[in-house]
């Protein structure tokens, strides 16, 4: 177990501490280190972990963790309150999604490996910490800066974990998520890359109730999203009987969605969008205009189905085979869960 389970354990008693993970250091003898704030509540119960960002530009997940941690009073808890407001320090610093120093994902790089690249160190070092300790930890990120989309969750289903989709739906809904999307771990059609690396599915496969919140847009603070987010760990705090009170009400029905994809520009040009993130588009329309550099107005290629924006390029200025939109492709309503 890790130096905060260890403190968790330490004694009887409403406290709280804050402290750093040491991993290592720079040339300059900076040290490279993951901060943390904990909170053991008053009595015994459940620990809900709360991680920032992996990646560095994404900052509306930090925010609300470290405001949501700031209000709580261990005396009146039943159980424990972690936060880990940065699992890459140096990509957050130098306000990029990619730490600069080896430009690995950080979230296709969990469980991480001691005597690996920085990434990999640092990845190891937060697994290190979880395994055993969080019951439920949610893996908080945004889209890209020139994205714009409405609060959503992303889930992963680990067979070997234990953890049921109707429990992740459970914890999933006191978010009041736009839409629940269900993530192959295969990953096709999606991004290239190690989906089975996310910090989400690590978790899943060491027995922690995890998945991702996506709030909004990178590189800047969306109050509303962080207003969400905060109201939402509140919720889920009770759900777990973390927190004293009565849980706002969850939605009574989810909308997950079982395949998504992207859209890319064909032509290089500004796009000019006819909606908005969010919105259906139907089967036959055109999301918008590609406006050349000769005054001419291109309407991109119409849907072949019916498909949802869970993301909208709102930075005009693409080129060939850039990302227009993400877009569900499949989708149901299904009952939210009750928690068993
Ligand atoms: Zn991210």
């Amino acid at each position: 177990m890790g130096m905060v389970g260890d403190w968790l354990k330490s004694g009887d008693g409403g406290a709280r501490t804050s402290g750093r993970l040491r991993v290592g250091s720079m040339a300059s003898g900076a040290e490279v280190s993951l901060p943390y704030v904990a909170l053991r509540g008053a009595r015994p119960g459940r620990t809900l972990w709360l991680h920032g960002q992996v990646h560095g530009d994404e900052i509306n997940g930090i925010v609300a963790a470290l405001q949501f941690v700031r209000g709580l009073d261990a005396e009146a808890m039943s159980g424990n309150v972690v936060v880990t407001p940065t699992g890459n320090p140096q990509a957050l610093d130098a306000r990029r999604k990619r730490n600069p120093y080896d430009e690995l994902d950080l979230d296709q790089s969990y469980p991480g490996n001691v005597d690996g690249l920085i990434t990999e160190r640092v990845a190891h070092a937060l697994m290190n910490e979880v395994k055993g300790v969080a019951d439920v930890l949610i893996n908080l990120h945004t889209m890209n800066p020139l994205f714009d989309a409405p609060p959503y969750t992303v889930y992963k289903h680990h067979p070997a974990s234990g953890i049921t989709e109707d429990q992740l739906l459970a914890a999933i809904a006191c978010f009041h998520p736009h839409l629940a999307c269900r993530q192959d771990v295969g990953g096709k059609g999606e991004l290239p890359g190690n989906i089975a690396g996310a910090l989400d599915y690590q978790c899943l496969a060491a027995g922690t109730l995890a998945f991702m919140l996506e709030l909004g847009s990178g590189s800047r603070l969306q109050p509303n999203n962080v207003a969400l987010a905060e109201r939402g760990f509140a919720a889920l705090a009770q759900q777990m009987g973390i927190l004293p009170g009565t849980q706002a009400p969850s939605p009574a029905s989810l909308r997950t969605v079982s395949r998504r994809g992207w859209v890319t520009a064909r032509e290089g040009g500004l796009f000019v969008p006819r909606y908005q993130a969010g919105d259906l588009v139907k089967k036959g329309q055109s999301m918008g205009d590609l406006l050349g550099m000769d005054g001419s107005a291109t309407p991109v290629p119409v849907f072949e189905r019916d498909g949802i924006l869970i993301g909208l390029r709102s930075d005009p200025v693409v080129h060939t085979g850039e990302r227009l939109a993400f877009v569900a492709w499949e989708w149901a309503d299904r009952q939210t869960p009750r928690v068993a």
